[in-house]
């Protein structure tokens, strides 16, 4: 038999993987590299590089009892040519295989390299996805609006998820979201960190290269926590599911100041490096709502987040084709600030945002949506700055999943594929959910003047600039209507101040 190659990437460590199912033990070989051209496309933080290196590594060794044959090249090994094309060049010359088999790769960036690559390479569906890209590709045909609400109904109906015998909605109701906004709790005590697992030999051998390679890179290493195979993912789980899930559909909007994880699941990490899948992280939130263990607000939303928002996110990365990621509908040019990098600002909510990422390559999804994301977009930062900030200091973060959320969820730079109005406030909703505003040094009671909150000056700066796209969109004309009721002199006061503060950002002033 043709003896073949199976590539494994570093985000496909499932035991279930359809590139393992179609080769062979007897005659393939599995491939699994680590390489620079994967650290450096974009200069990820250094405890997503350890996670990922470690999981890679374990993941060998499991295959390995499994009876593959598997070639492993590490970071520092001499021969290491650094791209998975010439790794599996390497391989083919080493072994005699002819050929290799993969599953697609979550980005066009690497489907070219492999299609394109020296190596004939045949890419099998990753249908560790619920839905297949045939399936999103005929929801959203004809299609004026991808509305994810209605996938999700979809998805909800395929799975069987939270339905009931007769096909209908758990509750009867399938969106449980306006139970799910409530302001951060005074006291969150009984909000338990994820589950922390002691580094072994393996990482802690991967933590000392990672440290000497990328150590000076944005981004801490210290405190590595992460689990780095299967098994304790599903601890991880089994954690969140009996201390946070109960409280995680009532705060899943809220924000704390020193709490990165509050309720939230921490499980994408795991989710998106194959160490977890949607089934069962879904199957236990379901049995906590069987054995009443949690309300059906926090489970049907963990559901649609899984179900709905992941699936959906990754249907219209795949849809909308590789030129998705660089999108600029709105023609935003602003160059990332400094801070964005250090977190040294007076912005409170910004400041917590990015210190919480730099030292836990974490934030909440409020946190990346409604704080950084909401920044970028009112202060009209190019998104693709903005993306690729987001690719690099996120540990769950590649870009089938990542631009879309960016791009377009909280950038609007796909002009509205993936959100019907944009996802702009001012610092009122940041006030509401969070008690940051008490710690800051601007005031989120000043709209204009000295001391004004920049989310109030920016918020009306970005309504103002853009006019002309969105005074028609049903869901803003509210928002233009009280714009035109301020009187004339406060309107302009407003656009001077917020023009002002943005020139003292771009020269680079602590603002
Ligand atoms: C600007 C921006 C950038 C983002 N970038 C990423 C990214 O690079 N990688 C990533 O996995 N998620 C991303 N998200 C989605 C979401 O913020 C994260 O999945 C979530 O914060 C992960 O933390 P958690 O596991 O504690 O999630 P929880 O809040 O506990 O949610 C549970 C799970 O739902 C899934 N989920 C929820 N929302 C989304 C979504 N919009 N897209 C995909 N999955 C979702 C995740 O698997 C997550 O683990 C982004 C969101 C925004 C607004
Ligand atoms: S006052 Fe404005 S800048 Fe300060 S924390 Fe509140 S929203 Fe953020």
């Amino acid at each position: 038999m043709v003896r073949r190659l199976v590539l494994v990437l570093g985000d496909q460590l499932s035991d279930d993987l359809s590139a393992l199912r179609e080769g062979s033990k007897e005659t393939d070989v599995v491939v699994m590299a680590e390489v620079r051209a994967e650290t450096d496309y974009v200069a990820h933080h250094p405890k997503k590089i350890a996670f990922l290196f470690a999981a890679m590594r374990k993941h060998a060794e499991r295959l390995r009892a499994d009876g593959w044959e598997v070639r492993y090249t590490k970071l520092d090994d001499p021969e290491n040519t650094h791209s998975i094309p010439g790794e599996l060049l390497r391989a083919a010359d080493a072994t005699g295989a002819t050929e290799a088999i993969g599953t697609e790769p979550g980005e066009f960036r690497l489907i070219a390299a492999l299609e394109d690559g020296p190596l004939p390479t045949h890419l099998f569906p990753d249908d560790r996805f619920l839905c297949s890209h045939a399936e999103f590709e005929a929801w959203a045909e004809g299609r004026k609006e991808l509305r994810m609400e209605w996938f999700y109904r979809e998805m909800r109906r395929k799975t069987g998820l939270l339905m009931d015998a007769d096909g209908k909605p758990e509750g009867d109701r399938w969106n449980y979201d306006h139970d799910n906004r409530k302001p951060a709790p005074d006291d969150v005590s009984d909000a338990s960190a994820p589950m922390r697992f002691t580094p072994d030999e393996t990482v802690e051998e991967v933590l000392a290269l990672v440290k000497a390679q990328f150590g000076n890179r944005y981004g801490s290493l210290d405190d590595f926590w992460l689990g780095t195979e299967p098994g304790q993912a599903r601890r991880a789980l089994a954690h969140w599911v009996k201390h946070n899930l109960p409280k995680f559909g009532d705060f899943q909007d809220a924000m704390v100041t020193g709490e990165p994880y509050l309720y939230h699941a921490v499980l994408s990490i795991y989710m998106n490096a194959g160490l977890l899948g949607w089934r069962e992280v879904c199957e236990a939130a379901v049995e906590a709502y069987r054995r009443g263990e949690a309300p059906i607000n926090a489970v049907e939303g963990f559901v649609r987040q899984i179900i709905g928002w992941r699936e959906y996110i990754r249907g219209v990365y795949f849809l909308e084709g590789p030129n998705y990621p660089q999108r600029n509908e709105l023609g935003h040019d602003r160059n990332l600030p400094e801070f964005w990098w250090t977190g040294e600002t007076d912005m409170r909510c910004v400041h917590e945002a990015v210190r919480a990422t730099m030292d836990n390559a974490y934030a909440h999804h409020i946190q990346r949506l409604m704080v950084t994301g909401n920044f970028g977009l009112l202060a009209g930062l190019d998104p693709q700055q903005v993306s690729e900030w987001y690719l690099i200091v996120y540990a769950d973060a590649y870009e089938w999943v990542e631009a879309p959320n960016v791009v377009g969820m909280s950038q609007f730079a796909d002009g509205g594929v993936v959100a019907s109005k944009p996802y702009v406030s001012s610092g009122a909703y940041i006030d509401r959910m969070s008690d940051h505003c008490q710690h800051c040094a601007y005031s989120v009671k000043t709209k204009v003047g000295k001391g004004a909150c920049p989310f109030n000056l920016l918020y009306w700066h970005f309504l103002n600039r853009h006019r002309a796209r969105f005074e028609d969109n049903p869901r803003m004309g509210n928002m233009y209507r009280t714009w035109d009721r301020m009187d004339a002199a406060r309107r302009d006061a407003v656009i001077a101040d917020a023009e002002a503060w943005l020139a003292r950002m771009e020269a680079g002033e602590r603002v």
